[in-house]
């Protein structure tokens, strides 16, 4: 037990007492049959993972808001002409839209002109070749093309393959991979992403990319297939894959073997700076034409109105993200997709979290002074788009909202261990959270009334643990058992890999329970039998402490700017901003959800809700060219930063720091 916690005892025991006697009818626990029904639903097969845009998905909106209506909760929204759910479900349910993938439209066409000058050869879109679903749309007609070996440009590794080549107004070939072959951990794997070679490939001027496959069989080859890659904004070019048989014809080779021939060689002139490439190439047209496919997601949002006449108009957030990796994909770490990631601890025990609570706050008499907005969250494993989009369009005023409370993956507890983010972003957590640890173990005896009071746990006599208040007939009325606290690592950020950081990006406090990583995380074996129930009811017994002492406050929760722990923290780029990049935003340049405090960037001016238009020279129109361009950039160099804020555009100077290691 720590220092600080003997100094809040009495103070805690005051409190239980307090608590006690004030809140008769707060005495239903969390309830672990109910955990374990939702999160058994919520994590079965027949939800399929619960992709965003999913039937699943929606199927778990559906149960979500059936849970909130079964409990009296407000819906929170107008009514909407919503498909497939009835209109009472539907008021429960925030739509936003979502990208659920890419598919071919009509206008895709590939030729190139024989060298012997008959007529040209037109390529089947989907046998010989195929866009890349970050190609954008668009046509090149009759242009010259330009062998550029692998494509790739690294400064950090003084290697660049367009050093020889000019492409400017012209059409880049590439081969797949690097000089490295396959190897993962080699220096250039970093590099070897098509995303990578179409950023390098525009910024030496080309108008289109052309990668050449690596299987024989185009249809076996992984960029045969249209993919979306779940992330906003094309590459600016035409970015297309094409058959290793096409390819040798369009760089006019009559046998396979050259080509292969041309493969070891770029690999083995790998790593001199210098690359020839002398291979004939022909005109080529292109047309590319690849459509989003979009679809409407759903948060699930209830309200319990506060009841009192004035603290009701400030609102708390509970919080928990519902959608899943669906059967892999973008984000699984499953050897191959195809597979359900059932995902129960990532996050149907947060949002089973969030429906117990709701189910004791709503049972809660007198009801919490302040309201309660219960919220489950889609679109988090693409990138936080759920709680971006509410943060961006409250249905309850954000500046009203004194706390935010997210729960993600609280399912795994092991030796009592559990992690708590945000602690930073008030003043009052650290005091909040650790007497609400100290009350775990806790256990007060009512005393009123008869003499065979009944012990609040069940048990007898009083004496499972240390005794701290002893009534005068010798009956313990209050003992500790401190292993019945939880074991607490506290976090200072508000930003972190989950909703709290697009609620803390909008300077509200925020606190993130998490019982921390395990081997089946983003894997079909995240199951719901593998869940630590009984644990789990404890943490959101925690949790609810924790909310009933922030609603008791007559004061809000004072937000603080909260150190960030995870900066410098090794991203594979040698330089850090302190950036905090809006994955959601769709349009041109890069928005920032926020910008931590002390960084390089605050250095710089750079602001929260700035759009990063250009760095170091580059042009950015999405976050893969501003994770290329911070891959350029040397620690301790001054390089210009352009921002648009609001309509005016700023230019500033950044010195970025060097990543610790
Ligand atoms: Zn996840």
């Amino acid at each position: 037990m720590r220092t600080r916690q003997f100094a809040s005892l009495l103070v805690a025991i005051l409190a239980t007492v307090g608590v006690l006697a004030q809140q008769q009818s707060f005495q239903t626990d969390p309830s672990v049959a109910k955990l374990r029904q939702h999160i058994s639903y919520l994590a079965s097969d027949a939800l399929e993972g619960r992709r965003t845009g999913s039937a699943g998905a929606n199927n778990a909106a559906h149960y979500i808001a059936g849970e909130f209506s079964r409990l009296g909760l407000r819906p929170a929204v107008q009514p909407s002409n919503t498909r497939k759910l009835s209109e009472a479900m539907s008021r429960y349910l925030q739509t936003f839209p979502y990208v659920a993938g890419v598919q071919l439209g009509k206008g895709n066409a590939l030729s190139f002109n024989q060298a012997s000058g008959a007529a040209p050869v037109s390529l089947g879109v989907g046998h010989s070749w195929m866009p890349l679903g970050f190609s954008a749309n668009g046509r090149v007609d009759r242009t010259a093309t330009v062998f550029v070996g692998f494509g790739i440009t690294s400064a950090e590794l003084n290697y660049n393959d367009y050093q020889a080549a000019d492409v400017a107004g012209k059409v880049a070939i590439a081969l797949s991979g690097t000089p490295d072959g396959d190897n993962p951990h080699g220096r250039f794997a970093r590099y070897e992403e098509v995303r990578w070679k179409a950023i390098a490939a525009r910024n030496a001027g080309a108008r289109a990319l052309i990668v050449v496959a690596r299987e024989e069989s185009f249809h076996d080859d992984r960029l045969s297939t249209l993919r979306y890659d779940n992330s906003a904004g094309d590459a600016g070019i035409i970015v297309l894959a094409l058959s290793r048989q096409a390819a040798r014809k369009l760089l006019d080779f009559a046998t396979d073997k050259p080509l292969s021939d041309l493969e070891e060689q770029m690999a083995k002139h790998g790593d001199t700076k210098l690359v020839t490439h002398p291979v004939k190439s022909l005109d080529v047209s292109i047309a590319a034409d690849v459509t989003r496919r979009e679809v409407p997601a759903y948060n699930v949002v209830g309200v319990l109105d506060g009841s009192d006449p004035v603290l009701k108009n400030e609102t708390i957030v509970i919080g928990a993200h519902y959608d899943h990796l669906g059967r892999g994909g973008e984000g699984s770490l499953a050897p191959r997709s195809g597979e359900i990631h059932h995902g129960a601890d990532d996050n149907a025990s947060g949002v089973a979290g969030v429906l117990e609570l709701a189910r004791l706050f709503t049972g809660q008499r007198p009801r919490p002074k302040r309201t309660i907005v219960f919220i489950t969250f889609s679109g988090e494993e693409e990138g936080l788009l759920g709680s971006s989009y509410y943060v961006n369009s409250p249905l309850v005023s954000l500046a009203n909202t004194v706390a935010m409370i997210n729960m993600d993956m609280i399912g795994r507890m092991k030796d009592r261990k559990l992690i708590i983010g945000g602690v930073g972003t008030a003043k009052e957590w650290r005091d909040i959270i650790g007497s609400g640890n100290f009350l775990q173990g806790v256990n007060v005896t009512a005393t009123r009334g008869t003499s065979n009071a009944q012990q609040g746990d069940g048990t007898r006599g009083g004496s499972a643990g240390f005794p701290m208040v002893v009534s005068a007939n010798g009956r313990s009325i209050v003992t500790t058992d401190s292993a019945k606290s939880f074991d607490l690592t506290l976090q200072e950020d508000g930003y972190g890999p989950s909703d709290h950081s697009s609620f803390y990006s909008k300077q509200i406090p925020v606190l993130f329970f998490w019982t921390g990583n395990h081997e089946d995380y983003h894997k079909p074996s995240d199951t719901a039998d593998k869940i630590n129930y009984d644990d789990e009811a404890r943490v959101l017994s925690l949790v609810a402490r924790i909310v009933r002492d922030v609603d008791s406050g007559a004061k809000r929760p004072s937000y603080t700017v909260a150190k960030s722990e995870s900066a410098g923290r090794s991203t594979g780029f040698r330089v850090y901003l302190g950036t905090i990049p809006n994955y959601a935003d769709t349009n041109d340049g890069l928005l920032l959800d926020g910008v931590r405090d002390d960084s390089p960037a605050a250095i710089a001016g750079v602001k929260a809700g700035d759009r990063i238009m250009k760095i170091a020279g580059r042009v950015v129109h999405n976050v893969y060219d501003y994770t290329y361009a911070l891959g350029e950039m040397k620690a301790g160099q001054e390089y210009v930063i352009e921002v648009l804020r609001g309509t005016e555009r700023l230019t500033l100077k950044i010195t970025p720091a060097a990543r610790k290691p």
